[in-house]
């Protein structure tokens, strides 16, 4: 039996960033990743793998690489935990046993449960290189591709896969909005009529209730009536992967592991980070989903942080993501119009309208910012639409702003860098121009 300082389950983007912290933090220390699988596909990109941007094999996970860090790698699954004895359980058979261990199991596809697994053709997302050159090969051999789910990630798989590979899709959703957890009716609605002008159908308020097909799936069965489908994608959400924990009595919430603010879960050594984790909003404490990568890589990086004791506190994250549609880039930060209202808060939006660059001639886009504020001034959302790269900057700077709890009147009066190619022009920064409305209006 060998004996480890820490142990990580899960290399994913949480446990590829924990042991990357320990051993540059920590170097002394003895560390262990052990993974069930090993050729693996970078999920993020994985759209623009199937729809033919990237190459397969340009896209794998460099899950090897934590030998480089010196750490030592086992592709092998943990199949339980003994917290007393402080040992994990191989399916080889194997023990280890840790001083310290860090549960980063990550997320398993939501199902839909409707006898789909008795079907060819029908498909939830793999990140094995194996499954997604699969799903790729399908794409490429299908007329008619059904899309379940209409969430942010996946309307961007539907657009790539109909604009640059020319299919038609047809995506089913269960709400009254696509990427309605993500963006305002504003920008979904945009996002709506680019994906119609490009040939995808939206089905919204639409549940899928049975498929047809004999032996492969010919038909998704909706409460409407029935699409024609050869190939169906499903993407109805993520769930985390908590069974390790909640088997070795590991205390969780709403399905995720429950952590202190140093992701410490109620057993005294073990440490949970990425989509398995519980996530509290930095705005006002309460639950929030942070099942995307960037949540998953700075929890990593606490947890490593964190594992010889509590070093770095978790002071709650502000969701924030990206998408794609017809070669616009969508993003949102903080939260959205609709939750604002949900929890019933009293805001006001404001929208400005931008360049990505100055002056116009050397060939600056436009770029559109919706920021909402509360009505003390504190800056709670926002959602930045452009052509660029400077989306992801200015959703990044966004969330910094929530995070820090800033006001209109500290964002009005910021220094922003201004440089003819790649920022906005010095006269209409799009933050502080926001800031400025909110306070005028
Ligand atoms: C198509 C797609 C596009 C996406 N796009 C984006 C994006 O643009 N931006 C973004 O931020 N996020 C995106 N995401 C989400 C992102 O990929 C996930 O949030 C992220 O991978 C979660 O990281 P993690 O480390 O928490 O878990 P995971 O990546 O799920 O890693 C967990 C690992 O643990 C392993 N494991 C589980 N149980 C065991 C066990 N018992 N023993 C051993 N190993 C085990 C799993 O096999 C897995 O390899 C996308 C996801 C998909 C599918």
């Amino acid at each position: 039996m060998e004996l480890y300082d820490v142990v990580v389950v899960g290399g994913g983007p949480a446990g590829f960033n924990a042991v990357k912290t320990i051993r540059s933090v920590y170097p002394e220390k003895r560390v262990l990743l052990v993974n069930d699988r090993e050729d693996l596909q970078i999920p993020c990109s994985i759209p623009y793998v199937v729809s033919g941007r990237i190459p397969v094999e340009k896209n794998r996970y460099p899950l090897e690489k934590v030998r480089d860090l010196g750490a030592e790698l086992k592709i092998d699954r943990v199949v339980s935990i003994n917290p007393n004895s402080s040992q994990l359980f191989l399916e080889s058979g194997k023990i280890v046993s840790y001083e310290r261990l860090i549960l980063s199991t990550g997320w398993v596809p939501r199902r839909l449960n409707l006898g789909e697994e008795n079907l060819e053709g029908v498909f939830y997302i793999d990140t094995s290189t194996e499954g997604v050159s699969r799903i790729k090969e399908e794409v490429e051999k299908a007329e008619r591709i059904v899309i379940i789910g209409g969430g942010f990630i996946s309307i961007g798989f539907a657009d790539l896969i109909s604009r640059k590979l020319g299919k038609k899709i047809t995506v089913i959703e269960a709400s009254s909005r696509i990427a309605s957890g993500a963006f305002s009716s504003e920008i979904t609605s945009e996002m709506e009529e680019k994906l119609k002008s490009q040939g995808v159908e939206i089905l919204k308020n639409e549940k899928v209730s049975s498929f047809e097909g004999n032996g492969r799936v010919k038909r998704v069965v909706i409460s409407d009536g029935k699409v024609d489908a050869d190939l169906v994608l499903v993407f109805v959400g993520f769930l985390p992967n908590t069974k390790l924990a909640v088997d070795c009595g590991i205390e969780t919430e709403r399905g995720f592991i429950k952590t202190d603010s140093y992701l410490r879960t109620s057993v005294d050594n073990i440490l949970s980070a990425g989509n398995c984790t519980f996530h509290r909003s930095a705005i006002d404490g309460e639950f929030t989903p942070g099942m995307v990568a960037s949540v998953s890589a700075r929890d990593g990086r606490i947890a490593g942080l964190n594992v010889t004791g509590p070093r770095v506190e978790d002071r709650g994250i502000v969701l924030a993501g990206i998408t794609e549609v017809g070669g616009i880039f969508y993003g949102f930060s903080g939260y959205t119009e609709e939750l604002l209202n949900r929890k019933g808060f009293i805001f006001k939006k404001v929208s400005v309208e931008s360049s990505d660059g100055y002056p116009s001639a050397i060939g600056a886009k436009s770029l559109r910012l919706n920021l909402y504020f509360l009505k003390n001034g504190r800056l709670i959302g926002g959602e930045v639409v452009g052509s660029s790269k400077i989306v992801s900057s200015l959703v990044d700077l966004i969330s910094k702003l929530i995070e820090g709890g800033e006001s209109a009147e500290r964002i009005a009066s910021m220094n922003s860098v201004a440089f003819p190619p790649v920022t906005p022009p010095p006269l209409l920064q799009p933050l502080q121009e926001g800031a400025l409305k909110f306070l005028t209006s």
